[in-house]
């Protein structure tokens, strides 16, 4: 039986590489739907390609005009996010890639992890918002939960099966598990006099040594907010304890994390920096499919190196840190105002180094709450958007 998918966000650079993938392996893996916010030439060439059955625009408008340029294909359009929740949740689905960027792929996600989908997570922001309501109604519903973002993706691989499923319910400690150590490749800015910081400009900071990512990510990896955000996606991924993350620095993005156990081995993965990687590997789990990317070749690899994240370049890690533990309203809150300075940057309103200064004071102004509902949560996600959208017109 095939595998019937939907994609989240197909027309950006993680949509892409997922249909890359499921082309090589057309006898295993059905297009029941794909989705995107309002791009609509990308969304005509992914239709008329893959054949979907469904295609849906985010965006009511581009959904009219999607419609009437695929009139001649055997294709359903829809508009509208209540469409992106029903195709996510429909019952002929078998798994659904979440690749939407942003909190816009929280309820679309959760729709998914409600019907007991297979759930393949590179939206690492609908996690952080929602953490432990997230992880809860995973096991409630019987979702299986797959990581996609290439550091967890690494984790999971080199994780004993015990501590895979149910994921975000082993005792790490008791499964022998001293560390995750979590790599980045410290971004585009990694060497750059910190005094230079405040003048680059968006395509500077999207100009990423090793990946190829959308721009949202590609921001968050310069200021290192994308590896603040998957420090606390793994802690509700792999139910981590503070002192069982370490992030360290690894500029040559080759391994893409490893976890540390007590009797002294370290397991890692490593590879070519590209999601069709991990993209393959949820997508056949358990079973290996091709994916398109070629294995190393140690010969012509060259050193690899580690240094700790410097404090005074990457403020954004240690809030994201910081939040981490302090509790949901934090982890919300950053994520929120995050996305409002990481737009405003690349408009060109306010300086690189503004993005960690508004986040830092949008978590200033608020205070803890507790988060029990996502109802709770998409109110403080909007309260931390509209505090942060206030500190963008300071700073511009
Ligand atoms: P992208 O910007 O290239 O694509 C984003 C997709 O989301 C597009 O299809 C877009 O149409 C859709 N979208 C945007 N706003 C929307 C809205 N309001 N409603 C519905 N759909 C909307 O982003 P990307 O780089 O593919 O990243 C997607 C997610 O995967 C992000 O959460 C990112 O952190 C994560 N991720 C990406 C990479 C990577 O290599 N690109 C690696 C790890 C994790
Ligand atoms: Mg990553």
């Amino acid at each position: 039986m095939k595998q019937r998918v939907t994609i989240l966000g197909a027309t950006g650079s993680i949509g892409q590489n997922t249909l890359a993938v499921m082309a090589n392996h057309p006898d295993q893996f059905e297009l029941f739907a794909v989705t995107a916010n309002g791009n609509v030439a990308d969304m005509i060439t992914i239709c008329r390609r893959f054949k979907p059955r469904y295609a849906v625009m985010a965006d009511k408008q581009a959904a009219q005009r999607l419609q009437q340029e695929l009139a001649d294909l055997n294709c359903e359009v829809l508009g509208g996010e209540e469409a992106v929740i029903a195709v996510a949740a429909d019952a002929q689905v078998d798994t659904v890639m979440a690749a939407i960027v942003g909190a816009a792929g929280l309820l679309p996600t959760m729709a998914a992890v409600k019907a007991g989908k297979r759930v393949l997570l590179a939206n690492k922001e609908a996690l952080v918002m929602s953490g432990q309501l997230f992880m809860d109604a995973v096991a409630k519903h019987g979702a299986e939960l797959l990581p996609i973002d290439s550091e967890h993706n690494a984790i999971y691989q080199c994780l004993p099966l015990d501590v895979q499923q149910p994921l975000g319910h082993a005792d790490l400690a008791a499964a022998g598990i001293h560390q995750i150590l979590l790599t980045g490749s410290g971004g585009p800015f990694r060497e750059l006099p910190i005094a230079q910081l405040a003048q680059q400009t968006p395509a500077a900071a999207c100009n990423h040594p090793n990946w190829s990512m959308g721009q949202k990510i590609s921001v968050d990896s310069a200021t290192m907010l994308n590896k603040g955000l998957e420090y606390i996606e793994a802690r509700w991924l792999f139910n981590c304890k503070k002192d069982q993350i370490q992030v360290l620095v690894h500029p040559q993005s080759v391994i893409h994390s490893m976890v540390s156990y007590i009797d002294g081995s370290v397991i890692a993965q490593l590879g070519q920096p590209d999601m069709r990687t991990p993209i393959a590997y949820g997508l056949g789990y358990p079973k290996r499919i091709e994916s398109g990317v070629q294995a190393l070749d140690f010969l012509q690899l060259g050193e690899l190196t580690f240094m700790p994240a410097e404090a005074a370049r990457y403020p954004c890690l240690q809030l994201a840190i910081d939040a981490c533990w302090e509790g949901q309203w934090a982890t919300t809150s950053l994520n929120a105002a995050n996305e409002i300075a990481v737009a405003a940057f690349l408009q060109e309103r306010i300086p690189f180094t503004a993005i960690a200064e508004i986040c830092d004071r949008v978590l200033q102004q608020l205070s803890a709450v507790e988060i029990t509902t996502v109802e709770a949560l998409i109110e403080l996600d909007t309260k931390a958007r509209a505090i942060a959208r206030q500190q963008v017109e300071q700073v511009s």
